[in-house]
């Protein structure tokens, strides 16, 4: 139940696809609005495009655009910040973001090199400057009583953050927490780990709202955060036992391999598979 009812929080799904040689790889991501009746909030802005889908919303609730005061960025991965520029010439918005990730937001084509996604540029519309700086423990003051306090929760991208709402006790996770049965994507597994186990260990929080899955409320809060958990170590074990048996095995075999393992489809196994699977072997090597 919330706390203040002139607060709603709006999850906005959107669809997007990422080439591959077999063919589109259909995924989704969302994006969230935190309306008052004094302001409106986006936490991330989706890929190239997905503000059509972000204002037409508005619209239809009766809101503008324009209302739209600041845009939180969870991290700088395509499905998130591919809007941003949009959005930001459309409504003047401040953005924010946590500075381990601001190159990659403010220098999108750097970030294209550094981390290469498959056609990128059909997912991010250009880069952003970021107008405020998050680190762990800020608070982004709402309006209305209400507070969003920023939880630095690095591994799946080193500037990743989640935003504990407050009073509310609503917990926005972006894509710190994994979902079982889609792809592992971090760039530390063990940073990964340690952030889950934070967010595990804050007390009574009421609904989580993540950018890979349904919202989820009450017990199946920290059920979700167990399964993601549960499922970086199943990697791990996967990657270990692959590497026990074939020590020197090549990159795209061992996603190969993995992928299978952990019941994945075979088209599945692509480069931004095989980045989180090295960062499981260089966590091994390093144990
Ligand atoms: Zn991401």
């Amino acid at each position: 139940m919330t706390h203040f009812p002139v607060m709603k929080i709006e999850p906005l799904r959107i669809p997007f696809s990422i080439p591959a040689p077999s063919g589109p790889l259909p995924r989704f991501v969302s994006a969230y609005i935190i309306s008052t009746p004094g302001s409106l909030t986006l936490i991330d802005a989706g890929v190239v495009g997905s503000e059509e889908i972000i204002f037409s919303h508005l619209q239809r609730s009766g809101r503008r655009p324009e209302e739209i005061s600041s845009l939180i960025l969870t991290h700088a991965h395509p499905d998130h910040i591919g809007a941003a520029k949009a959005v930001r010439e459309a409504t003047g918005c401040t953005i924010a973001a946590h500075g381990a990730d601001r190159a990659w937001i403010e220098d999108t084509d750097r970030q294209d090199r550094e981390r290469p996604v498959p056609g990128f540029y059909q997912l991010v519309g250009g880069p952003v400057t970021v107008d405020r700086i998050l680190e762990d423990g800020d608070t982004i003051e709402m309006g209305e009583g209400l507070i969003l306090e920023v939880i630095h929760t690095p591994g799946h991208s080193p500037g990743s953050i989640s935003l504990l709402l407050l009073p509310d006790m609503a917990l926005f996770s972006g894509d710190a927490i994994p979902v079982p049965g889609d792809l592992p994507i971090y760039d530390d597994p063990v940073a990964s780990l340690n952030s889950i186990e934070r967010l595990m260990a804050i007390d009574g929080i009421t609904s989580l709202f993540s950018s890979w899955d349904e919202p989820k409320e009450g017990e199946e809060v920290y059920w979700a955060m167990d399964d993601g958990y549960a499922r970086i170590q199943e990697v791990h074990e996967v990657v270990k036992g692959v590497l026990a048996d074939r020590p020197g095995i090549d990159p795209a075999e061992l996603t190969c391999m993995v992928v299978k393992e952990i019941g994945l489809p075979a088209e599945l196994a692509n480069p931004m598979v095989t980045r989180s699977l090295l960062a499981h072997v260089r966590a091994l090597q390093k144990a």
